[in-house]
C-alpha cells in the first residue's frame, strides 16, 4: 500500500479515536453543567463533522512545508550559543515561552482576520452558529486556521523552539499545539463553569462565548489562551459573572455568501437558560 494512503488512513483514524475521546469527556459535561438548554444533536451537526476531518487534515498537510523551511532558516540564522541555550531549557518551561510567543502570533492572527474584510469572509464561517458547543471550536473555514496557525507557529519555529513534523526538536511545538488545540474546545463548550481566579491568566468559555455574541462584542476577546494579549492590546471584555444574551453574526457584518455556507439561522429568540 502506498505510504501517502497508509498515511491518510492513520490520520483518519487517530482523528476519529480524538472525537470520540472529546465526545465522551463534552457531552456528558455539557448535558449536566449547561450555559445553553440545546440538545447535542442540533442543526448543523452533520456540517460541523465535516469541519472538524477536514481541518484535522487539510491545515497540517499544508502547513507542515512551510513551518519546516521557517525553523531550517531560523536555524541558520540564530546564534549558535542562543540555539544551545534554548534547547538546554527544562522542556516545561520551553512549552510556556512557546506558548506564550505563539498566542502573541494567534491573538493577532485571530484579530487581523475580524479587521481585514476579506479575511473575515474566510472566519465568519466560525462565527456563522448561532448556539455555541465544543464542536464549534473546529467549525472554520480551512484558510482561517491556517492562517491564525501559520503566524503562531511561525513565531515559535523563529524562537528557535522547533516546528511541528520537523523531526527532532518538534516536541514542543505539538506539545503547544496538543494544549492549545484541548483548551480551544472547552473554550467553545456549552459548559456553565468559572476558572475563578485563573480567569485572569487563561481564557474561560465565558471568555470565547462573548467572542461569539451577536451584537459587537466579537471585537473583544481574540486569546485563544492567554486573555493577558487582550488586556494589553485594549480588547478585554468580560462583564461581571454573565454570559451572552444572543451568538451569530450581526446583519451589518454578515459576509457576502460566496464563502461562507448558510447555518441554522434565521434564529429570533434568545437561547433558552436555566435562571442564573
Ligand atoms: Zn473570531
Ligand atoms: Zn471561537
Amino acid at each position: 500500500m502506498p505510504t501517502a494512503l497508509i498515511h491518510l488512513i492513520q490520520t483518519a483514524a487517530s482523528l476519529t479515536l480524538w472525537l470520540f475521546l472529546l465526545a465522551i469527556i463534552f457531552v456528558p459535561l455539557e448535558w449536566l453543567f449547561s450555559v445553553n438548554r440545546q440538545s447535542t444533536l442540533r442543526a448543523g451537526l452533520a456540517a460541523d463533522l465535516g469541519f472538524y476531518f477536514m481541518n484535522g487534515f487539510i491545515p497540517t498537510f499544508v502547513l507542515a512545508f512551510p513551518l519546516g523551511v521557517i525553523a531550517a532558516t531560523g536555524r541558520q540564522l540564530l546564534p549558535d550559543g542562543y540555539q544551545l541555550w534554548v534547547i538546554g531549557l527544562p522542556i516545561w518551561l520551553q512549552i510556556i515561552a512557546a506558548l506564550i510567543i505563539g498566542e502573541f502570533g494567534f491573538y493577532w492572527g485571530h484579530r487581523i482576520m475580524h479587521r481585514v474584510p476579506w479575511l473575515w469572509k474566510f472566519h465568519a464561517t466560525h462565527h456563522q452558529p448561532v448556539r455555541m458547543d465544543w464542536l464549534i471550536n473546529t467549525r472554520a473555514h480551512p484558510i482561517d486556521i491556517i492562517f491564525t496557525r501559520m503566524l503562531g507557529l511561525s513565531l515559535v519555529a523563529i524562537a528557535g523552539l522547533g516546528s511541528p513534523g520537523s523531526g527532532s526538536g518538534s516536541l514542543v511545538p505539538v506539545i503547544v499545539l496538543l494544549i492549545g488545540t484541548f483548551w480551544a474546545f472547552f473554550i467553545h463548550s456549552n459548559l456553565k463553569v468559572g476558572l475563578g481566579w485563573f480567569e485572569h491568566v487563561l481564557s474561560s468559555p465565558r471568555f470565547h462565548h462573548w467572542h461569539h455574541s451577536r451584537d459587537d462584542h466579537p471585537n473583544h476577546n481574540f486569546a485563544s489562551v492567554l486573555p493577558v494579549y487582550d488586556r494589553i492590546f485594549g480588547t478585554h471584555y468580560l462583564p461581571g459573572k454573565q454570559w451572552p444574551p444572543s451568538y451569530g453574526i450581526a446583519a451589518e457584518n454578515e459576509p457576502d455568501a460566496l464563502i461562507a455556507t448558510r447555518y441554522d439561522r434565521p434564529v429570533a429568540e434568545p437561547p433558552a437558560r436555566d435562571p442564573a
